[in-house]
């Protein structure tokens, strides 16, 4: 799927339209406006290393398109069956090839416009690979995924995907890059960003990062493309989050979209069998180029603030606290708290505590009632996340959530759980979306996984300086815990040292 709209981007249609069966296993069909070929090129298009990207010797060190190989027609047409229609552009010929496991079975004309392949049961006739094929929609998702890519690396172009003969992306031509990401994410996630725009003679950057407040859980939303071509690129990766060292919390995550043009005579595209990598003649300019860029675009240094600390609905039985109801306690940097005790000292990790009393109260059913909102929340989702979070309406209904299909990516959140009220429930939801299409550890069950998740969005984070009312609160609530000393990832809650602990260090036994 991806070769065919690589060629389809490459032959300068406007609009390319993609429809699946069964995740593509019984039909990838790719339909666009481009260019076309008459007679001859369609015939030809199928042997190896035919390819019409190549004009002379410099375009192989020059590459502006996104093939040249002339690899990917003929390697799919010998695992599946494949009908290829196609007119070159302004004439009203046209040419409809049929080839089997690479022979061809029959050429008529068909006057047609732009460019029509047709996949149809892949690995047919290699039984063994096919079993490698993933489930139906584990192989959507990736498809979604691959349309997404190449939404994005191409905003001059419309793109539309129909899944199993339902229309699931339609995405209009767009002006801009920015313009894109709320076709495809949202207003409100674009408000989350910051646009950055350099230029030196070599090398344009345009790119979309999270602002400081906006980071995520997971790595959902990173993409770099290079000239137009989605890519992995671990330094270039590395450069972000260099850029945003000193504030990105621990086990949080930049959102960012990179757009770079750089001169196709220094990067070569060509190194990785699925285009995925390139390499550059010299990484390190470009490297801090990305670097200073972003840095330079965020607002920094940050001074803690004082965190909204969620209200709960539980009242403190006094009695059954283990800690007075006004602990004596110092902060500790920007995440313990150091808590004096009769027999010694307690440091509390408050992010991991704080988990934890969500966790419970989350699996236990106390918060989870459902608050209707007096204004129903309208939410854009990614298309993929948008499917996996209707597909499981009804187990985040059973934590308090109630949302309704609104059609084109988005939907209404009806209700949501009183501790959730103000949480950032595009985050929470993206978040339990990949944890959904990832699957859950075998030892746990989905509803502790989503308890876990939803819990970390919504406890104290570092770089905050709690009240003594929410360390109160906080101690009692983790008092009352049944597994108080650990967070639901397994890391310690606190850690107690007795007064015998202390005179041992300090060798006064
Ligand atoms: P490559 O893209 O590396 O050239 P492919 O096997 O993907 O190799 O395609 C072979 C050739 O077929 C291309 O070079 C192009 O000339 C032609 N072709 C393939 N798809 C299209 C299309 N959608 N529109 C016009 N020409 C196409
Ligand atoms: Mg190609």
């Amino acid at each position: 799927m991806k070769e065919l709209v690589e060629n389809s981007t490459d032959a300068g249609s406007t609009d390319i339209r993609i429809e699946i069966l069964y995740g593509g296993k019984r039909l990838i069909k790719v339909s666009d406006n481009g260019e076309g070929m008459d007679k001859e090129d369609a015939l030809l298009c199928f042997e190896r290393y035919a390819t019409s990207k190549l004009h002379n010797e410099e375009d192989l060190f020059r590459l502006s398109t996104m093939g040249f190989r002339g690899e990917a027609l003929p390697s799919i047409t010998s695992i599946a069956k494949v009908r290829l229609v196609t007119a070159l552009k302004s004439t009203h010929q046209g040419v409809s090839i049929e080839i089997q496991g690479g022979e061809i079975k029959s050429v008529k004309d068909s006057p047609s416009v732009g460019t029509t392949v047709e996949v149809r049961d892949l690995f047919f006739n290699t039984p063994a690979r096919r079993k490698f094929l993933k489930a139906h929609n584990t192989e959507s998702f990736h498809v979604i995924d691959r349309v997404t890519e190449q939404a994005l690396a191409h905003h001059e172009i419309g793109f539309s995907l129909v899944s199993d003969n339902r229309e699931i992306m339609r995405i209009p031509v767009a002006s801009s890059p920015r313009e894109r990401i709320v076709q495809i994410y949202g207003e409100e996630f674009v408000g989350g960003l910051i646009d950055i725009n350099r230029e030196t003679a070599d090398i344009k950057m345009n790119c979309f990062v999270a602002k400081e407040s906006n980071l995520r859980s997971s790595k959902t939303y990173q993409f770099i493309f290079i000239n137009k071509r989605p890519i992995r690129d671990p330094s270039l990766t590395h450069a972000i989050y260099n850029a945003y060292e000193g504030i990105l919390p621990q086990k949080k995550h930049p959102v960012f979209f990179l757009f770079l043009t750089i001169d196709p005579g220094v990067v070569d595209v060509n190194v990785h069998p699925a285009k995925r990598e390139v390499r550059f003649e010299n990484k390190e300019p470009i490297y801090n180029f990305v670097l200073s860029g972003i840095k330079d675009a965020l607002p920094r240094p940050l001074q803690p603030k004082t965190h909204d600390f969620p209200s709960t609905s539980v009242i403190s039985e006094a009695l059954e606290l283990g800690y007075k109801t006004c602990v004596s306690f110092i902060p500790f940097g920007d995440a313990f708290i150091a808590v004096s005790e009769p027999g010694g000292l307690t440091l509390v990790d408050q992010h991991a505590a704080h988990e934890r009393v969500l966790y419970e109260r989350f699996l236990g059913g106390v918060d989870i009632n459902p608050h209707p909102l007096l204004f129903p929340r309208q939410l854009q989702l990614s298309h993929k996340e948008y499917h996996v979070v209707l597909a499981n309406s009804s187990i985040l209904k059973d934590f308090g959530m109630e949302l309704d299909d609104f059609g084109h990516n988005s939907i209404v959140v009806r209700s949501l759980p009183e501790v959730l009220r103000d949480a950032d429930i595009r985050g929470i939801l993206a978040d339990i979306a990949s944890c959904l299409i990832g699957g859950v550890a075998p030892d746990r069950e989905l509803r502790e996984t989503l308890a876990a998740k939803i819990a970390c969005h919504r406890s104290v984070r570092g770089k905050t300086i709690l009240k003594q009312e929410e360390v109160d609160q906080l101690l009692s609530d983790l008092q009352k815990c049944l597994h108080p000393e650990s967070c639901p990832h397994g890391r310690p809650t606190r850690i107690f040292l007795s007064l015998e602990d202390l005179k041992k260090m300090f060798k006064r036994t």
